[in-house]
């Protein structure tokens, strides 16, 4: 059966988000041949509708308003609320960020929907969607089908692939008119932390130091790697206890979940807590003195050895390559 997919876009820093792409992938597949809409929620959110129409969209909806400038729990249930009124989608799919696991379940609640978070693949039996999704801290995956009614979807970011870009494509783009009210929260200021550019969760590379870093110090060298990798830094909750970087950047349990191609661990031991965050990586390579390191076990490409021997070598190999 055909299904009319919604999308919600994400923007930030004025730019869309990959998530969003891959959100247009997944509802594409669900759609299975219905159309795909993409809702747009900003203050002004210019020219973006023609880039999500290339990457697969059918239509857009702008949604303007200037409560919609940053993100608040209030105003977006509010926005979102009124546009799945307007466009009656059959799905709904977002990535699995701050915004989406904030929202999504406040939607299902008050539409009665199934939520299926987190979701890594989607297919198709028999026209309807099977969603996977990791459990126990990604040591196992689950398979689920929401069998009636409206489906909200969150997915992982990194691992669908967004349809390739065609800049021939076009749709049509409409606006959707939404009133906003009693907001409980205003955003006065947004202070951005110095994390090096590359936003974690969307990262393709990531380079993680853990307590085996040692120092502040340690993690520059990491960083100026992360740097010419085009890579985001990352950490281990040990790493962060001990003050060698800011708690924005760890990975793991109670940290943030990656799934980038390829991951560098530097001095991690690869506790439970940390793999939960990091084990689906695509490539794992870890860099440990010691052998015994349970890092090791999840490693694709694994160095028994000082990182402050390996990653003096590696700088100096990659400076030599863009020379
Ligand atoms: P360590 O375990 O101390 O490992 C340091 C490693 O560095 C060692 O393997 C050592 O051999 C190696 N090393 C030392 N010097 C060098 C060198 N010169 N060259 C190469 N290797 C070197 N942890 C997380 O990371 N993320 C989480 O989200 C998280 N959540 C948690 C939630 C709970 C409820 C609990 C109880 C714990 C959580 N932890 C989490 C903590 C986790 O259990 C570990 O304590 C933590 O991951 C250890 O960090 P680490 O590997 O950097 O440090």
């Amino acid at each position: 059966m055909t299904k009319k997919v919604l999308v919600m876009a994400e923007i930030r820093d004025g730019e869309l988000r990959n998530v969003s792409f891959e959100a247009v992938a997944c509802a594409k597949l669900i759609a299975n041949g219905g159309e795909v809409v993409a809702a747009l929620l900003g203050d002004s959110v210019g020219e973006m509708a023609n880039t999500l129409i290339q990457y697969g969209a059918d239509r857009i909806v702008k949604v303007e308003h200037p409560d919609l400038k940053g993100y608040t729990t209030d105003a977006y249930q509010q926005a979102i609320l009124q546009v799945m009124d307007v466009e009656q989608p059959e799905s709904l799919v977002m990535g699995h960020t701050a915004i989406g696991k904030d929202v999504t379940p406040r939607i299902a609640a008050k539409l009665s929907a199934g939520l299926v978070s987190d979701v890594v693949n989607v297919e198709l039996e028999g026209g309807e969607p099977v969603f996977t999704r990791p459990i126990y801290s990604g040591k196992a995956f689950e398979k689920k089908q929401v069998e009636e009614g409206l489906i909200l979807v969150t997915i992982r970011p990194n691992n669908i692939i967004p349809l390739e870009r065609v800049e021939s494509l076009t749709g049509e783009i409409d606006s959707v008119q939404v009133e906003i009210k009693d907001l409980r929260t205003v955003i006065k200021d947004v202070v951005k932390k110095a994390t090096g550019g590359v936003d974690l969760a969307e990262a393709k590379v990531v380079v993680a130091g853990g307590r085996g870093v040692k120092s502040a110090e340690g993690f520059k060298q990491l960083e100026e790697l992360a740097q010419l990798l085009n890579a985001a830094v990352g950490a281990s909750r040990g790493a962060c206890d001990a003050d060698y970087c800011n708690y924005s950047l760890q990975i793991g349990q109670t940290g943030k979940v990656v799934t980038p191609d390829l991951y560098f661990a530097f001095g991690i031991s690869g506790a439970i807590q940390h793999l939960a965050g990091m084990s689906n990586s695509k490539v794992i390579v870890a860099v440990n003195k010691d052998p015994e390191a349970p890092i090791f076990e999840v490693a694709d490409y694994g160095i028994v050895g000082d990182l402050f021997e390996v990653v003096p070598l590696l700088l100096e190999e990659l400076k030599g390559a863009y020379v």
